[in-house]
């Protein structure tokens, strides 16, 4: 139709250079999508990925623990701790200082004999830890407890 403006000479390239901008604006929205999914698709920790973080994790300390039955009072329930729930107490440190000073690898190795039964340290994590298991706490937090109530004693 004879209403159809014909570019001026000039137009052409001022058109090409706005595609060039409309394909670079285009592009930035994409990333800044890309990076907003990435983003929030990566939340960090929820309350229930404990199963799947505990079948990522590599038992560090893989020795046997000694029987509950051969102590009592809370000592024999630490050890029956231990020994129901060892992937608990082999991810906390134990504040014995046990590591340094008897090459233990985790709270589970005070455990593995009767080192346990000496030490309130050791005991007294392994109640807590496995009372924070059944007040329904996430392997965090109770490593985050643990590690704030025993680093400073
Ligand atoms: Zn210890």
């Amino acid at each position: 139709m004879g209403k159809k403006k014909t570019p001026t000479k000039g137009r052409k390239p001022a058109r090409v250079k706005r595609r060039g901008l409309q394909v670079a604006i285009l592009v930035a929205v994409l990333a800044l999508a890309a990076g907003a999914w990435v983003y929030t698709s990566n939340p960090g920790r929820s309350a229930n990925d404990e199963p799947k973080s505990a079948s990522a994790y590599v038992r560090r300390e893989t020795k046997a623990t000694l029987s509950p039955a051969l102590f009592v009072g809370k000592i024999g329930t630490a050890y029956q701790i231990a020994q129901d729930m060892p992937d608990l107490l082999d991810q906390l440190y134990c504040y014995c200082e046990c590591d340094k000073h008897s090459g233990h690898r985790s709270l589970l190795s005070c455990y593995t004999d009767n080192h346990a039964a000496n030490c309130d340290v050791c005991v007294n994590e392994a109640l807590d830890a496995s009372r924070m298991v059944k007040q329904g706490y996430g392997m965090k937090e109770i490593r985050r407890e643990i590690d704030r109530k025993y680093s400073r004693m």
